[in-house]
């Protein structure tokens, strides 16, 4: 008899999104002519940079003839495009990575969870809380955490991020753990970590022979100097931490898919009998059995975006992203909200001195505007709204006049 992975019946159903979706049809079932603008977008709205499509449109012509056109790729990814991340993305910041510890994929989201398969089933994970989901429900998937009670899974640590801590918890609550991801700029905070907070993560994992899982996502928006752009800023971090990438929210790339993981060499676990194992030979391994790689046109894309002209339009749409947030987050603090994020994210993470499922309700009924409840993201969350800056201008626009009317 077939059995299943039971472990697939623990996954709490993705309440979150679903209710949202039920409640804005029912709201627009009721007033059909109601405009209504969705300010909980988690996806880019802006389109790729011309650099990138000009690259992409070229690679398909290589791809049409016979003199240029390539079949299977390296799994790892393309040298021409693992060369430019190891420049730009490090060396050229002052910071010691190599092309062949990158490990370009088809996405960020693909790679936090496949990583996972290095590791034994035994090891202790924490998350944040507030969380980006991914994180958890791969590894429920895993069958590491138990069944969820009260909305927690007991073989989780939830590192709580709350206005008391900035939104970075503190290496102490991870007593005890293996494995911890942290994602900086945050989703769906916003929040950034600084330097000195990192160091001492990457400390604390060195101490412990544990793991960091850095999650840099939204690297690019950050505009603050001084702010971390990757993990491996800190001291010691090449032995003690993974990171992963992506071009999603960087370069518009959400449909195009495209990002990377570096794990550096030297990077250890460990085996029963205490014998270290390099992670980067097992990474490999996982990869060339089972990934053949991003296409071809991808790559091509993605290099574009490190040339001159890539960088400078790529950049001109986050600053775009960094304007929407900026008017907004304006708005709501002249409105008496306390925000973080927006500055260096494309979130602002409202508290709402109050019910974050009511505040919603508010939003929607009285401005037809959609926002993310942050109880949807952790027990941590509630109390908070998540907005999003990936919109048009004149979205943005329109939404804080209606909030003005009804805050
Ligand atoms: C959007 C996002 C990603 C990107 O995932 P892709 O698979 O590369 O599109 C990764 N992490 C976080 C926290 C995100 O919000």
């Amino acid at each position: 008899m077939l059995h299943v992975n039971e472990n697939y019946s623990k996954i709490q159903a993705s309440y979150l999104f679903t209710e949202i979706a039920h409640r804005v049809s029912a709201h627009q079932q009721a007033n059909p002519d109601a405009k209504i603008i969705r300010l909980g977008i988690g996806d880019v709205t802006e389109p790729l940079a011309p650099a990138v499509v000009e690259a992409m449109h070229k690679a398909v012509d290589d791809e049409a003839g016979r003199k240029d056109f390539h079949g299977y790729g390296p799994e790892q990814g393309y040298a021409f495009l693992r060369e430019k991340v190891a420049k730009v993305d490090f060396q050229d910041r002052g910071i010691d990575i190599a092309a062949d510890e990158i490990f370009i994929s088809d996405g960020a989201k693909c790679d936090c969870g496949n990583i996972q398969e290095l590791f034994g089933n035994d090891v202790k994970i924490a998350v944040g809380d507030p969380v980006y989901p991914v994180y958890v429900d791969t590894n429920v998937m895993a069958g590491r955490t138990g069944k969820s009670e009260n909305g927690r899974y007991p073989g989780l640590t939830y590192l709580t991020c709350n206005a008391a801590n900035g939104f970075v918890p503190d290496p102490e609550t991870a007593a005890g753990c293996d494995v911890v991801y942290l994602c900086y700029p945050n989703n769906p905070t916003g929040a950034v970590a600084t330097k000195e907070q990192l160091q001492k993560w990457v400390d604390w994992a060195n101490a412990n022979k544990a793991l960091i899982l850095f999650d840099a996502a939204y690297e690019a928006f950050i505009r603050t100097p001084g702010i971390p752009h990757s993990i491996y800023e800190c001291e010691g971090a090449r032995t003690c931490a993974i990171e992963f990438r992506s071009y999603s929210k960087t370069a518009g790339f959400t449909g195009i898919r495209c990002g990377y993981t570096v794990v550096p060499k030297g990077l250890m676990a460990y085996a029963a009998d205490g014998t270290p194992v390099e992670l980067r030979p097992m990474w490999t391994r996982r990869q060339t059995t089972k990934f053949n790689g991003a296409s071809y046109i991808t790559q091509r894309g993605a290099e574009a975006i490190y040339s001159a002209e890539g960088q400078a339009q790529c950049k001109a749409t986050i600053d775009f992203y960094l304007e929407n947030g900026r008017l907004m987050k304006e708005a709501l603090q002249a409105l008496g909200y306390t925000v973080t994020g927006g500055g260096d994210s494309p979130y602002l993470w409202v508290d709402v001195k109050g019910d974050s499922w009511e505040f919603f309700d508010k939003l929607l009924k009285e401005a037809n505007v959609v926002t993310t409840p942050g109880a949807g993201f952790g027990k941590a969350g509630e109390g908070y709204i998540r907005i999003s800056s990936f919109n048009s201008r004149e979205n943005v626009l329109e939404a804080i006049e209606r909030l003005k009317k009804v805050l």
